[in-house]
């Protein structure tokens, strides 16, 4: 069965010091001279603080769930009420199933997939919950039935009756063809799913898989939440010992007396830090600081990869990356290896080069006769100092950051992507109405997604905003799927109490429409005239997840098993990195960059020398990606079961060797990379995409970005099909060359030889 959370890597980011940044948030509005488009009321949608008021059903009498979801409409008993009807319903199926004859495929597929459609609903909203709400009641009620449902999943994931009902249908199939191309498909997913869940095997052997699952489960959550609410560590320093350092930066960290500091040493505000300390020794004591980790925080770590492991080892898989891989667009292990390692050589060669030159500022900062070596704790504050140097020999725009940034007003930003959508795909967002009780926070804004006809084909929810208690990063959220219905998935729409909007396609087939969540981390004080304005790398994180939205509207399919983002994983990000590439091109900045006040648009120079900037540190930053994905792949292979496995070690042999740089001897960064939570031996899938993206992106749009024509092309290749091609066909596709559809060890040396941009 599939879980359908999409936690996605952030844009990677510019070092820049945004804490100093005029605001202007009790600046006077004035009067907007920009031209009424048609499209002026999303903008306002997010710009206007009370616009948004106009589209909530106030004075409606009835009270309306989350996501107008009935049962959700008490939030004390809310979850409770869903899950025992989950569960109740669920048995019901599985009673049916197994009462079934073996040889009626289509029905067997069918019902597991409704199956599964029950469970991950209540699932996936449990997640979302966790991650994005802010009533501890809620939250705490969600955990409880998540556990239920989870429980019960493992249980049907090791049935053998049920097993055997689908192993029949796939076996039947093989000579009288009777399950269509997506049933196949889907077919072959469940009974992959199956054979992952010791089903061969015998049943103590079935039941110790139930409990080694469960208890995996809970380590990764405990893994997961150590990471989410890790507590910032501080070191304590005398003043003096910030001496030469950025004094904006020296005045946020010293006390009120002035004599001590306290720095932060972690996240974005140690990296903060690291910038901004002139002293060698104080910048060395705040990295190695951050790479501390408690012996516990370690255990949990290391226990939770060793259940993995154990896991794989119950169904005879040597790793659990091997368990993971077999049913990757990679196949398996050696080839994600052979593909890392042939990047972190070929890349070695730009971050060595990159060194000798950040190197040249270290050099004469301390005024050394020779090169010196560059330590990790001198990289960002000297790296920083290089892109100043170079900044400074960038043509000169007269424009600073604040006045770059009033020309992504948040709203602007949400106006330009349903522009270029429309350009694209003939889509447009439209603002949608809210009912009372459908929303989790006053800050989150509902979308309708339209077609050129006029039809509504999904709903988004954008919640952009950062707030305690609400994860890191950004998130793209599938909360209902773009699956066709037919008599049995609208009864269980209903069933559990979602509203059911539906859409009809030109055959006369009905479609759920999809519901989705976009979730990011913008600063919602950056202000200018009461309207939040984004930095350019905020704009990419907005336009990647955006990405994964219109995947999961445009791919429908007949089941919700492969509709959107439910495809493979290593090919998921395809469609997100890609839209990277629309932000990054100069003939679409016009569409998403334009003063606040005056319409102007933004001057390209301005793009074309954050491209630059950020180009300027793409080795450093792909390296590093290609050390995670490294250990990764180690920390999910046979080793781990091994005594002598020592996660610490296997993180700083790896840096040693890839990254460029010194590891800091026993440190533990490893436990704050959450996305081995989730991710567990596919972190590598974010630059294999990459290198598609990179390849999709020159072939269909480079030469003319705002393109319909290439626009359906993508989407009929891709982003229709959801999971329900195979990813190597869409590929070769989208790239017109059969050759690939292969997938084979030779496409894989191909790809290995494209251009990481
Ligand atoms: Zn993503």
């Amino acid at each position: 069965m599939i879980l359908t959370k999409f936690v996605c890597k952030s844009a990677p980011k510019v070092i820049v010091n945004t804490r100093f940044i005029t605001r202007f948030k009790n600046a006077r509005t004035f009067a907007s001279a920009i031209h009424n488009y048609k499209d002026e009321s999303l903008k306002k949608l997010f710009d206007d603080l009370k616009y948004h008021e106009l589209f909530q059903e106030k004075f409606h009498t009835q009270k309306y769930g989350l996501f107008r979801n009935e049962f959700l409409v008490d939030s004390s008993t809310g979850f409770q009420k869903l899950t025992d009807i989950v569960l109740r319903h669920s048995q019901r199926i599985v009673k049916d199933l197994l009462k079934t004859d073996g040889t009626n495929g289509k029905f067997i597929v069918a019902e597991f997939d409704r199956l599964s459609d029950l469970l991950c609903s209540v699932i996936d909203l449990c997640e979302f919950v966790r991650c994005a709400h802010t009533d501890e009641k809620i939250i705490a009620q969600s955990e409880d039935a998540y556990n239920r449902l989870f429980n019960f999943m493992n249980v049907l994931n090791t049935h053998r009756g049920l097993y055997d009902k689908i192993e029949q249908a796939v076996r039947i199939d093989k000579t009288q063809h009777q399950l269509g191309e997506e049933e196949r498909i889907i077919a072959d997913v469940f009974l992959m799913d199956f054979k992952k869940s010791a089903i061969d095997l015998e049943e103590n052997k079935r039941k110790e898989f139930v409990t080694q699952s469960l208890k995996s489960a809970t380590l990764g959550r405990k893994f997961f939440n150590n990471v989410v609410n890790r507590i910032q560590r501080y070191i304590k320093v005398p003043a003096d010992e910030l001496k030469g350092s950025n004094p904006f930066f020296s005045r946020t960290v010293l006390n009120e007396k002035g004599d001590h500091a306290y720095i932060p040493v972690n996240g974005q505000e140690g990296l903060h830090a690291l910038i901004n300390i002139a002293n060698p020794s104080l910048r060395k004591k705040v990295y190695t600081e951050s790479m501390y980790a408690k012996p516990d925080e370690i255990e949990v770590l290391e226990s939770y990869l060793a259940s993995k492991a154990e896991l794989a080892a119950i169904v005879g898989k040597k790793s659990f990356a091997d368990l993971q891989l077999s049913d990757k667009m990679v196949g398996n292990q050696d080839n994600v290896l052979e593909f890392l390692h042939t990047l972190a050589s070929n890349n070695l060669r730009n971050v060595k080069s990159l060194s000798r030159e950040v190197s040249r500022f270290k050099q004469q900062h301390l005024r050394l006769n020779e090169l010196p070596t560059l330590d990790p704790w001198d990289r960002d504050f000297y790296l920083l100092r290089m892109k100043e140097a170079y900044a400074r020999k960038l043509p000169s725009l007269h424009m600073n950051q604040s006045e770059i940034m009033c020309h992504m007003s948040v709203g602007t930003v949400m106006q330009g992507l349903s522009r270029l959508l429309n350009n694209l795909y003939g889509l447009r967002f439209e603002p949608a109405t809210t009912w009372p009780g459908e929303l989790w926070h006053p800050d989150v804004r509902k979308l309708h997604v339209y077609d050129d006809s006029g039809n509504v084909l999904g709903i988004v929810y954008c919640d952009l905003y950062a707030r305690d208690g609400k994860g890191d990063g950004a998130a793209h959220f599938t909360i209902r799927s773009s699956r066709q219905l037919d008599e049995s998935s609208s009864r269980d729409a209903e069933l559990l109490g979602f509203h059911l909007d539906k859409r009809v396609s030109t055959d006369g087939s009905s479609y759920q429409l999809p519901v989705i969540v976009l979730s990011c981390n913008f600063d919602k004080s950056l202000s200018f005239a009461g309207r939040t304005c984004l930095h350019f790398w905020d704009v990419k994180t907005l336009f990647h997840e955006m990405g994964h939205a219109i995947h999961s509207i445009m791919g429908c399919t007949k089941y919700q098993n492969l509709a959107g983002t439910r495809c493979a994983t290593d090919f998921v990000e395809l469609p997100s990195i890609l839209m990277e590439h629309f932000m990054s091109s100069p003939d679409v900045l016009p569409l998403y960059a334009r003063h606040y006040l005056t319409d102007e648009p933004l001057k390209k120079e301005a793009l074309e020398n954050f491209i630059r900037m950020e180009n300027l540190s793409s080795a450093f930053d792909n390296q590093r990606q290609v050390c995670l994905a490294l250990v990764d792949q180690e920390y999910h292979s046979s080793n781990v079961i091994q005594p002598t496995f020592d996660s610490t070690k296997v993180y700083e042999e790896i840096i040693n060797k890839w990254s460029g740089f010194n590891a800091v001897p026993n440190g533990a960064w490893q436990v704050q990379f959450g996305h081995l939570y989730g991710y567990s031996g596919t972190y590598y899938s974010y630059l294999f995409d990459s290198i598609l993206a990179n390849k999709v992106w020159s072939k269909l749009f480079a030469k003319r970005p705002l393109n319909r024509e290439a626009g359906e092309k993508f989407l009929n290749a891709v982003l229709r099909w959801g999971g329900s091609r195979q990813p190597w066909l869409c590929l070769a596709d989208a790239l017109d060359d059969p050759r690939i559809a292969k997938g084979n060890h030779e496409v894989m040396e191909t790809i290995g030889s494209w251009d990481l941009k």
